[in-house]
């Protein structure tokens, strides 16, 4: 099985300019290799391969004699990389823009392929260039063969290393799939999870809780300017995601501990968020305002980490044999009645708790959802594996709602 690893680095003073003369020259070849991509399709519609470029490497290091002093590894990925982002560009255009220039705000790293070395008893790892071992924040050990590792930059000035492992274990048998043992999640913004079994997990909104400060800092800043004032803000957002992470750990940890086959809709997030992009301000800031209510809903969406989330639970269930159901995110979870089936047109987004006209239940709006989720889930899995569902004559109507309800809000 496949897992990563993530560690904090504390380089010394002279590590630290060589990590960041590594990220500089990476992304200076990253940057050429698209010049000359671009440069040649425009000029006779040739494509240039990515080994064709790996080879021009060695000459640009004539002409620029301090790439020496890089890993000749990570300078080949980044072109790797670039080859990646033409290939996801031309795959699926909707989904990948033409890869970008990188600049200094762009995300800073460079992947090691091998002879990659780790220390925990000195707490020091050595890759290419760095021989002497760069320390690092111990806080899990493990064993297996190294695939790969990249080092990276955050905004704060923080540096880490991300390390690949084959622990060549197999992975475990994934758990029989069956009613008793499985849970719907929905996912919300007023609760942050809400489970079938009825379990609410609050939305924290850490976002919401440090605006207060981050609008002072951001005031402070676009008065008086400053990599101190900057600094403050970068780190509050750091701090904020943290939180938000280390939230959402605990909540996935335990939903996975606790159930064999988890059920939840496949909503895209991107495409939410991007239909409901914020104003920004006219130096481009991103700034949260209440007043907004779609730039609103947005930064609630990201505030409560949800592709974040998934992505967590997926990995877990991996790890531990566990199932991920999903259902398609236009199926009517919200609006149908979890008792009788009946879909109340008329529901409305501000409507937490419903009464249904058929059977006269009373439902908790996302109680129901969730319910709804998972016998969903469990209605569609049994169909996939060719298993005659107890409920077959209920398939048609299921099938009918699905495609009835255009949003789900
Ligand atoms: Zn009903």
């Amino acid at each position: 099985m496949i897992k990563s690893y993530k560690y904090r680095l504390y380089p010394t003073k002279q590590q630290i300019i060589l990590l960041d003369k590594h990220f500089g020259c990476c992304r200076l070849v990253y940057n050429l290799a698209l010049e000359t991509k671009i440069n040649a399709y425009q000029s006779n519609r040739t494509y240039i391969y990515k080994y064709d470029l790996v080879k021009q490497i060695t000459d640009l290091k004539k002409d620029c004699p301090w790439l020496y002093e890089i890993c000749n590894q990570s300078l080949q990925q980044t072109i790797f990389n670039l080859d990646t982002a033409f290939k996801n560009f031309f795959r699926n255009k909707k989904h990948f823009g033409f890869p970008k220039f990188k600049n200094k705000k762009s995300k800073q790293s460079f992947k090691i392929m091998s002879d990659i070395k780790i220390d925990f008893e000195n707490k020091k790892i050595s890759i290419i260039k760095f021989r002497d071992g760069i320390k690092f924040a111990l806080n899990r050990s493990f064993s297996g063969q190294i695939k790969q590792a990249t080092v990276s930059k955050v905004s704060s000035g923080k540096y880490f290393i991300s390390i690949t492992v084959n622990n060549k274990q197999e992975p475990p048998f994934k758990a029989q799939i069956e009613e008793k043992t499985s849970i719907g999640i929905d996912l919300g913004i007023n609760s942050l999870f809400t489970l079938s079994d009825g379990t609410k997990f609050d939305n924290p909104r850490y976002l919401n809780k440090s605006l207060k400060k981050l609008k002072v800092l951001q005031r402070k800043y676009s008065k008086f300017k400053g990599r101190k004032n900057k600094h403050k803000i970068t780190i509050l957002y750091e701090h904020i995601a943290n939180q938000r992470k280390d939230n959402l750990h605990k909540i996935s940890t335990q939903l996975i501990r606790d159930n064999q086959s988890i059920a939840l809709e496949d909503l895209n997030i991107s495409d939410m968020m991007k239909k409901c992009k914020p104003k920004q301000s006219k130096n481009g800031k991103y700034i949260p305002n209440g007043q907004n209510a779609k730039s609103g809903l947005n930064r609630s969406i990201h505030d409560a980490g949800w592709g974040i989330f998934v992505l967590m639970l997926e990995h877990k269930a991996e790890w531990y044999g566990k199932n991920i159901l999903k259902i398609g995110r236009f199926e009517p979870s919200s609006k149908t009645c979890s008792g009788c089936g009946h879909i109340n047109q008329d529901l409305k987004l501000n409507n937490r708790e419903w009464k249904c006209p058929e059977c006269g239940t009373t439902h908790d709006r996302d109680v129901n959802a969730a319910i709804n989720i998972k016998n969903f889930a469990l209605s569609k899995n049994k169909t996939v594996c060719g298993v005659h569902t107890e409920n077959q004559k209920e398939l048609p109507r299921l099938l009918g709602a699905m495609t009835s309800e255009a949003h789900r809000e």
